[in-house]
C-alpha cells in the first residue's frame, strides 16, 4: 500500500459511530466511502484519524484504505472534513488485526479500533501527541539582528542565548538563562525576533526516579540458558513462533524474558511484556526498568490519563521500544515487533470483561502471526488450553523444572477441617497445625502469608431460627458483613445496609454471622499473636491510592510479620523471608459452577505455595480443606502438574469441554424476568434452526437456564451456551442467526462472550 497514497481520490473510512443500535449483533467491519478533497490529497494515508460527516453528525473515523474508485455514485460521496492526526496511528498490520478482532469476537469496527488509539482519545479532539508552546528564534543572521537591536543589551543577550540554546525554550526558561525579566523576552517576541511555536513534549518516562541501570544480570542457569537458546532460534528465524515457558515458581522466568527482550532490542526490534494486573506487580516494573531503563514505557491504567498518553506516544515515536502493561498493552504501538510475552498466562484477568471481550493470549498470538514475531506464554501453572496446544505440538515448550539455586519446592500439607472440628468440638479459623506453624515462624522472625479468597468479616448473615440468609435484593447473593464499616455489603453491586436486628422473615432475634472473611482472619491473628504486626491486603484495604504498594514495600522490608489477603497476594511476589503460607479455605473455588473449577483450585494452591521458600529457609504450606481427597488438591500437594493436567484433559475430552470444543456464552439480562426468559428461548430456537439447515455440523445449545447469579444490579439474568467442535462453524452460525435479530429499546440486553472464562 505504501507509496500509493498521493494520488488516491477516495478513502474507505471506518466510522466511529454507534450503528444500528437496535441490532443484537453489530455489523462488524463496515467501511464507508469518502472523497479526499484536493487540499488533503497528498496528506491522507491509511491508519490516519479523520473527521467525516455522518448523517447529520461529524464523527471520528480511521482511514482503512485508499482507492481510485468508489461503488457509490460520485455525486453522493461526501468529503473528508479534516485530518485529526498528521501520521498514521494504525499501521496496516494493526488494521488487519483490528479487522480480525471484529470477526473473532463479533464486535463492531469502532469497538475494535478504539483498542489501538492513544489513551484519552475518544470521539473528537486532537489526535496528535500532547503539544506545548515554546519560543524559537526566527532570525537567520544573528549578527545582523544584534546590530539592529543596538543598545538594548539585555535583549541582545537574550537573543544570543536563545539562538545558542539549540532547542525551543519557555518564556521563563529563557529569562532565567539570560538573567533578564520575562518582559525583555516579550519585547523580542513583539519585534519578531522570537516566535511562539507548538512542539511535541518529549515527556519524562514514568517512574524514572526508581530506574537505575546498575543491576548486573546474573549468570543463567543451565535450564534458563537452554530455554533462551530455544527462543533465540525463533527470534532469529523472523517467523511467527509460539513458545510456552513452563517454569515452576521461583525458577527465574523473568530473567529469561529480560534476556529475550535484550536480544530483540539489539536487533532493532520492539517488545511487549504483559502482566496480569500491573498494580499487583510493582516488583516487575522495578525490575524491568532497572534493567532496561528508559526504553520501557509503562502503560498503567492507574496512571493519570496524560501520563498514560505520554507513555503511549513515547512508544509511537520510537523513543521507547518496550511496552510493559496489563492486557490492553497488547495493542501498544510498537514497531518491528520482535516478541510479545505474557507473564502468568493462565490468569483470568487476560480476558476483557466488556465488549470487545477479547482474550489477550489469542490477540497476542494473532498479532505475532501477522507481524512474524515470537510469542512467549510464561507460567508455573499454564492454562489447560496452552498446555494442550503445547502437548499437541502447536506450541514449542521450554521447561524450567527447578528453582534457582536448586532451592527445594515447599512442602504442602492438607489439613482436613472436618476432622479438626470433631477434635476441637467447634469450628475455628485455624487448624492446630497452622497455629503451631505460625507460632514457630513468628518466634524465628520469619514472615507468614495467609490467603483467603473472601473479603469482609463474615461471608453471610443468617437467622438462627428460620435459616433465612440476608441477601442483596438487587443481586440475589448473600450480603457480607464488614466489621470496619459495621455494615452489610453486596460484593456485586456495592450496595450497603445496616445489619438487621431482627429477622425480616420470621422476626427471630438470634442473628448469626457465618463464614470467614479476611477481616475475621486478621482479627483472629491479632488476638492469637498480640505481639505480631499484622496487615491485610484486599480491595477494601487498598482502596486508597498507593496503599497497595505501601503494604507491599513494608512487607518486603520485613516490617510486617503476617499478611492476610485475597488473591492479590497470590501473584508473582518474590520475598525471601516468607517461609509459611496458610490457605484458610481451599474449597471456595471448588464449588463454583464452572467446568474450570478444579483447574482454578490447582492453580491457586500451586501459585500461593510458590510465594514461600524463596530464600535460604525451605517453605511450608498448610492448606485447610473439607475435600482433602479432591484430585486438584491431591495433585497440587504433590506438585504433580503433568499428572493433574492429563487427568483433567481426559475429563474435558469426555465431557466435551474446551480445549476439546469451543464455547460461546450468551447472557440475556433485563428488568422483566418473563421477557428475559422469552428472549433466551427465542435465541435458542434460532440457533437450533440453523443447526438443522447445516446438517452434520457439531453445534450444540446448552440451556437456557437462569445464571448462577440470577439477579444482578436489579436485572434478571439468564444464559445459554453454544458449544461447537470448530470455532469458525460457531462464529458463522452466531453471525447468521443473531445478525438479523432486532431488539427494541426496552427489550433485554444481549451479551455475547466468545471463549468465556466467567460463568457466573
Ligand atoms: P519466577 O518468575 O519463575 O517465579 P523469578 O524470575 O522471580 O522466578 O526468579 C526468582 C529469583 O531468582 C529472583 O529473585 C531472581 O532475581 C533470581 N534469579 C533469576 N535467575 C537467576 C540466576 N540465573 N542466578 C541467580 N539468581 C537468579
Ligand atoms: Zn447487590
Amino acid at each position: 500500500m505504501k507509496g500509493r497514497y498521493t494520488v488516491a481520490r477516495y478513502a474507505k473510512v471506518l466510522v466511529d459511530a454507534v450503528l444500528q443500535a437496535d441490532r443484537v449483533l453489530s455489523s462488524g467491519w463496515r467501511l464507508f466511502d469518502y472523497s479526499v478533497p484536493d487540499g488533503l490529497k497528498d496528506q491522507v494515508r491509511p491508519g490516519q484519524m479523520v473527521e467525516v460527516p455522518f448523517g447529520r453528525q461529524t464523527v471520528m473515523g480511521v482511514v482503512a484504505e485508499l482507492s481510485e474508485k468508489t461503488e457509490m455514485s460520485p455525486g453522493k460521496v461526501r468529503d473528508i472534513d479534516s485530518l485529526l492526526s498528521e501520521s498514521s496511528l494504525l499501521s496496516s498490520k494493526q488494521l488487519q488485526l483490528c479487522s480480525w478482532i471484529t470477526r473473532r469476537y463479533l464486535c463492531s469496527a469502532a469497538e475494535a479500533v478504539r483498542l489501538f488509539l492513544p489513551p484519552g482519545l475518544r470521539h473528537t479532539g486532537s489526535a496528535g501527541p500532547p503539544k506545548a508552546r515554546r519560543l524559537v528564534v526566527t532570525v537567520d543572521n544573528l549578527e545582523d539582528a544584534c546590530e539592529q537591536l543596538g543598545r538594548a543589551v539585555k535583549q541582545r543577550t537574550a537573543l544570543v542565548l536563545a539562538y545558542r540554546a539549540g532547542e525551543p525554550l519557555t518564556r521563563k526558561g529563557l529569562a532565567e538563562r539570560a538573567d533578564c525579566s520575562p518582559s525583555t523576552v516579550d519585547s523580542l517576541v513583539n519585534k519578531g525576533y522570537l516566535e511562539w511555536t507548538e512542539v511535541s513534549l518529549s515527556s519524562r518516562p514514568y517512574g524514572t526516579d526508581c530506574a537505575e541501570q546498575d543491576e548486573e544480570p546474573p549468570n543463567l542457569t543451565r535450564h534458563q540458558a537452554s530455554a533462551l537458546s530455544d527462543i533465540t532460534a525463533g527470534i532469529e528465524s523472523q517467523q511467527f513462533v509460539p513458545y510456552l515457558l513452563y517454569g515452576v515458581t521461583g525458577s527465574g522466568k523473568t530473567e529469561v524474558y529480560l534476556r529475550v527482550i535484550d536480544q530483540v532490542l539489539s536487533r532493532g526490534g520492539g517488545a511487549i511484556l504483559l502482566v496480569p494486573e500491573i498494580s499487583l506487580t510493582p516488583q516487575m516494573v522495578d525490575r524491568v526498568r532497572a534493567r532496561l531503563g528508559d526504553t520501557v514505557a509503562v502503560l498503567h491504567s492507574a496512571l493519570p490519563e496524560r501520563q498514560r498518553r505520554d507513555e503511549w506516544y513515547r512508544l509511537f515515536a520510537g523513543e521507547a521500544r518496550v511496552a510493559l502493561g496489563p492486557r490492553s498493552a497488547v495493542f501498544a504501538p510498537c514497531d518491528d515487533l520482535g516478541v510479545i510475552i505474557l507473564d502468568e498466562e493462565h490468569e483470568t484477568s487476560y480476558k476483557q470483561d466488556s465488549s470487545p471481550r477479547y482474550h489477550t493470549r489469542e490477540v497476542a498470538l494473532k498479532r505475532c502471526q501477522l507481524t512474524k514475531a515470537v510469542t512467549i506464554l510464561g507460567s508455573a501453572t499454564p492454562s489447560l488450553e496452552s498446555f494442550y496446544r503445547a502437548r499437541s505440538g502447536r506450541t514449542h515448550i521450554s521447561t524450567l523444572p527447578n528453582r534457582i539455586d536448586d532451592r527445594p519446592m515447599p512442602t504442602v500439607e492438607l489439613v482436613d477441617m472436618r476432622k479438626e472440628e470433631r477434635r476441637q468440638g467447634h469450628k475455628s479459623i485455624f487448624s492446630r497445625r497452622l497455629m503451631d506453624e505460625m507460632k514457630d515462624r513468628l518466634q524465628r522472625g520469619h514472615q507468614v502469608l495467609l490467603f483467603l479468597n473472601q473479603r469482609g468479616y463474615s461471608a453471610f448473615v443468617m437467622c438462627s431460627e428460620c435459616g433465612e440468609v440476608v441477601g442483596c435484593h438487587r443481586c440475589n447473593v448473600s450480603m457480607t458483613y464488614h466489621r470496619d464499616a459495621r455494615a452489610l455489603k453486596c460484593h456485586y453491586c456495592g450496595r450497603t445496609q445496616a445489619p438487621p436486628e431482627v429477622c425480616q422473615n420470621c422476626g427471630g432475634r438470634e442473628i448469626f454471622r457465618g463464614g470467614t472473611g479476611t477481616q475475621k482472619v486478621e482479627a483472629a491473628v491479632i488476638s492469637s499473636f498480640p505481639g505480631a504486626t499484622v496487615e491485610r491486603m484486599d480491595t477494601d484495604a487498598v482502596r486508597k491510592r498507593g496503599r497497595r504498594t505501601q503494604i507491599y514495600r513494608a512487607f518486603s522490608r520485613g516490617e510486617v510479620d503476617v499478611l492476610v489477603g485475597t488473591q492479590m497476594i497470590a501473584k508473582g511476589w518474590d520475598i525471601p523471608s516468607v517461609t509459611l503460607v496458610g490457605v484458610i479455605d481451599a474449597d471456595i473455588a471448588l464449588h463454583f459452577p464452572d467446568f474450570r473449577s478444579a483447574e482454578r483450585t490447582f492453580h491457586l494452591v500451586t501459585q500461593v505455595s510458590g510465594r514461600c521458600g524463596r530464600g535460604d529457609d525451605p517453605g511450608q504450606v498448610v492448606v485447610q480443606t473439607r475435600n482433602p481427597d479432591h484430585p486438584a488438591l491431591q495433585f497440587a500437594q504433590r506438585g504433580q502438574l503433568h499428572q493433574f493436567y492429563s487427568r483433567e484433559l481426559q475429563e474435558r475430552k469426555e465431557t466435551h469441554y474446551p480445549p476439546f470444543s469451543r464455547l460461546a456464552r450468551i447472557i440475556i439480562r433485563g428488568d422483566s424476568e418473563q421477557m428475559v426468559k422469552m428472549w433466551a428461548e427465542e435465541i435458542k430456537r434460532r440457533v437450533q434452526d440453523v443447526q438443522d439447515e447445516h446438517q452434520g455440523s457439531t453445534l450444540e445449545v446448552l440451556g437456557p437456564v437462569s445464571a448462577p447469579i440470577d439477579r444482578l444490579q436489579g436485572q434478571y439474568r439468564w444464559h445459554l451456551f453454544v458449544r461447537s467442535g470448530g470455532l469458525s462453524v460457531m462464529l458463522n452460525h452466531l453471525k447468521e442467526t443473531l445478525g438479523g435479530m432486532k431488539r427494541g429499546r426496552d427489550d433485554p440486553r444481549i451479551v455475547l462472550d466468545i471463549d468465556p472464562v466467567q460463568m457466573l
